[in-house]
């Protein structure tokens, strides 16, 4: 299974528009943020979990040509806003297979009515099918894949366990039942926004706290905030099996 960090920003990403801040202006690409996403591949399989506002320049960047389906978290606008994107795979391949909340898809449904509309589209709109996911394992491709309930602040959202690997981001509680679905993990991707406490988002000592009850191989860190620091210092301070991801990062698990 091969894993490409797509993006590893917060919701505004890094730079942040207009700001002076020395990471904003920090030269160094693992500075660089786009908005949070990663590409699952395995066998023939090419899964992209969320579809923020970069999709596009995430998608050129990562020399994707086809999809086999969308995976969303939840319906946050850095997290879905891109969607509109998936034209050049709805031309090639049809309609595209979406996977979310049933609330996910009522928050999309709005925002994209022109997509799920059944009568008289537009010409070139694209459509989607779509597949509900709750608390239960579901089919993609030749896996079934584990969702991992948690919340994030008061809102739900999901995590996913593909195998050995699992991606939790904007997450804030998770259940001890929902932490069992971790077990001898790999690889944990999970959320750690920056060192202050956030009230939706695990900060730098709560997502080490998680990685150690979860206690996988090896952790990786995303959906970081500008406040967090460089990636290098950051990165010098952490413990030896965790590592802070940065954009087009690839692992294989
Ligand atoms: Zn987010
Ligand atoms: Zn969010």
């Amino acid at each position: 299974m091969k894993i490409t960090f797509l993006g590893t920003g917060t919701s505004q990403g890094i730079p942040i528009i207009g700001s002076k801040h020395p990471v904003c202006l920090s030269a160094n690409p693992k500075d660089k943020r786009l908005r949070v996403s990663v590409l699952v591949e395995w066998d023939n399989y090419t899964y992209v979990i969320d579809c923020g506002p970069d999709f596009r320049q995430q998608m050129l960047n990562a020399n994707v040509s086809k999809i086999d389906g969308i995976v969303f978290t939840h319906e946050h606008a850095d997290h879905t806003m891109g969607l509109d994107d998936i034209r050049p795979f709805f031309f090639k391949q049809g309609d595209i297979d979406l996977y979310a909340h049933k609330r996910v898809f009522k928050a999309l449904k709005k925002r994209f009515d022109y997509i799920f509309t059944s009568k008289e589209k537009y010409p070139g709109v694209p459509s989607v099918k779509e597949h509900i996911i709750k608390n239960v394992p579901f089919q993609l491709g030749n896996l079934k894949v584990l969702p991992i309930d948690g919340l994030h602040y008061r809102l739900q959202v999901f995590g996913f366990r593909f195998k050995d690997f699992a991606y939790l981001t904007d997450m804030k509680t998770v259940e001890s039942k929902e932490i069992k679905k971790l077990q001898n993990l790999e690889v944990l991707v999970v959320n750690a926004l920056r060192e202050e406490p956030h009230i939706s988002h695990f900060n730098l000592e709560e997502a080490l706290d998680f990685i150690n009850k979860v206690k996988p191989k090896r952790a990786y860190l995303t959906h970081i905030s500008h406040h967090l620091g460089f990636h290098d210092d950051v990165q010098q301070n952490l413990p030896e099996n965790v590592f802070l991801a940065y954009d087009n990062l690839q692992i294989t698990i």
